[in-house]
């Protein structure tokens, strides 16, 4: 399986927490010939499980949403106001393109609205502002003209860029978190088919990890894993300005392990096994430094009896902005860690 095509595919496709049934699509035709068994629950989350020796369970977690909005308002001369799918700074929105899909699926072009410095103030410049203030321009000029088009209140947008490859080694898409992880999950079971495994491998894409980690809940109580990866596109922050304590994570320096995020603690058992297939393999990879975000594993590890849980990641430039940038030996080796780490999870029992 060639991870690149499949992360350009993963990438464009439309899909904010919530709406991903494009992503879906996409995935259960991908997945579907690598496992025994493929459903979908009725919040959304793909579920797929090739059974090994034993009935104990890894499980293999990524999150289909990326994060987008829905409009929230239709102003009478025809722009559109927004609500928040996932953790937005309003200040990275302004003069960028947004898709906004209609009921009928068309996408329709849009730029959230700035005004020119000609006509602002010095002091209104330097003022922060707020998702409230921003307005999409669609090129509509009534309110009648945009529900026309089959755009409403609810209707779902996401950025407006497509997958681009910058050279060799690096690519900038709208949506590498998470469909980094969505790569790494799919093309890990890739490699592992014919391998005979030893614990039954479950593998799941869920639904709004951006709105609270909120399909993975589901997943854990359907799937009662033992075991579970979070896989993710996370914050690289190698950029200047950003060092110390601060910088969790550098693009190039291999896939991240987490210790500690705000949501969970990595399990100890599963850090060390992931250090020692890393070293066995000769891997790069680096630890990410306790802080940032929270995963799908902070809402698996409390499920039934308690998961052990672990988190790989790409480290992905700008993430929760309208375009971000990957290095792709660092999703190359976040599945080569990942497929290692299942052929030698059995020793966790
Ligand atoms: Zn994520």
């Amino acid at each position: 399986m060639n991870a690149l095509d499949l992360l350009e595919q993963l990438s464009n496709a439309f899909g904010p927490s919530s709406v991903e049934d494009d992503v879906r699509d996409l995935i259960v035709d991908v997945v579907k010939p690598l496992v025994d068994e493929l459903r979908v629950d009725r919040m959304g989350n793909v579920i797929g499980t090739r059974r090994g020796r034993r009935d104990d369970v890894l499980l293999l977690d990524a999150h289909m949403d990326e994060v987008g909005f829905l409009v929230s308002y239709i102003e009478e001369s025809g722009f559109l106001r927004l609500f928040p799918l996932g953790g937005w700074d309003a200040r990275v929105l302004p003069g960028h393109a947004l898709n906004v899909r209609t009921k009928d699926g068309t996408i329709v072009r849009g730029i959230v609205g700035t005004l020119p410095p000609h006509i602002t103030a010095e002091a209104e410049r330097s003022k922060a502002f707020a998702l409230d203030d921003l307005f999409v321009d669609i090129g509509a000029s009534t309110k009648d003209e945009v529900l026309a088009l089959g755009i409403d209140t609810g209707t779902p947008v996401v950025p407006g860029y497509p997958f681009e490859r910058i050279n060799d080694n690096l690519v900038m898409g709208k949506a590498f978190d998470d469909r980094a992880g969505c790569t790494i999950a799919t093309c890990a079971l890739d490699a592992l088919q014919g391998f005979d495994l030893d614990m039954t491998l479950a593998v799941s894409f869920t639904t709004s990890e951006e709105l609270g980690l909120r399909g993975a809940r589901t997943v854990a109580n359907q799937v009662a894993p033992h075991v579970a990866l979070a896989l993710e596109g996370t914050t690289a922050v190698d950029v200047p300005g950003v060092h110390g304590a601060r910088k969790l994570a550098s693009m190039g320096k291999g896939p991240t392990v987490t210790i500690a995020d705000r949501s969970a603690i990595a399990s100890r058992q599963v850090v060390a096994l992931l250090e020692d297939v890393a070293a066995k393999d000769n891997i790069p990879y680096q630890r990410k430094l306790p802080g940032g975000g929270g995963t799908d594993a902070a809402a698996i590890q409390p499920v039934g009896e308690g998961v052990l849980v672990g988190v790989i990641s790409v480290p992905c430039r700008y993430i929760h902005s309208p375009l971000s940038m990957l290095f792709l030996p660092d999703l190359e080796n976040a599945i080569r860690l990942t497929t290692g780490f299942v052929r030698s999870a059995a020793s966790l029992l």
